[in-house]
């Protein structure tokens, strides 16, 4: 399957077992979870997901999603335009004990939902790569000397880690 559109109602475990691969185009208008957290849903997204089992026969996706947003900058408030860029690869699973199973180089995407949107696991992927304080660079910011003060911030911002949610549900349960 290759489609300029993204399948909303597929089987996970199907797309898997044919090593289907999809190249889509996709507006953000319809992925509504990211539109409202940035300024114009005018933005075009472009995904790229393969599908298929590894060697220990888990399902697995390798993805990317890509697209210019516009955004807040945190220094001049005016409209930033921000390249998001995320390359993943997820294992689909269909509990938390399989999340929790999974090696620990693999994503899990608990498949809880059947036929699966495939724009939810767009979703997902774009929120987690949307910085949390956007910022035009410094030589053409309109933020003044608000700017000067807060260059060294920027930088320490600009590349959120991604964190495993999982591990966080890890240490909750190593307190109980
Ligand atoms: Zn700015």
């Amino acid at each position: 399957m290759s489609t300029g559109a993204l399948p909303n109602r597929v089987d996970l475990r199907k797309l898997a077992t044919h090593g289907t691969q999809v190249d889509a185009r996709i507006s953000l208008k319809t992925l509504p979870r990211v539109a409202q957290a940035v300024l114009s849903e005018e933005a075009e997204i472009g995904v790229e997901l393969k599908f298929g089992r590894d060697e220990q026969g888990l399902y697995v996706i390798e993805g990317d999603v890509n697209g210019t947003v516009d955004m807040t900058c945190q220094r001049c408030m005016q409209a930033v335009a921000v390249e998001l860029s995320s390359h993943f690869n997820l294992g689909v699973v269909w509990d938390d004990e399989g999340a929790k199973a999974l090696p620990s180089y693999l994503e899990p995407l608990v498949a809880s939902a059947e036929p699966f949107d495939l724009h939810v696991l767009v979703e997902d992927e774009l929120l987690l790569s949307l910085p949390f304080s956007p910022y035009h660079d410094t030589d053409v910011c309109q933020g003044g000397e608000f700017q000067q003060q807060q260059s060294a911030v920027a930088v320490a911002d600009e590349a959120p880690k991604r964190e495993n949610p999982f591990a966080v549900l890890e240490q909750l349960k190593r307190k109980d």
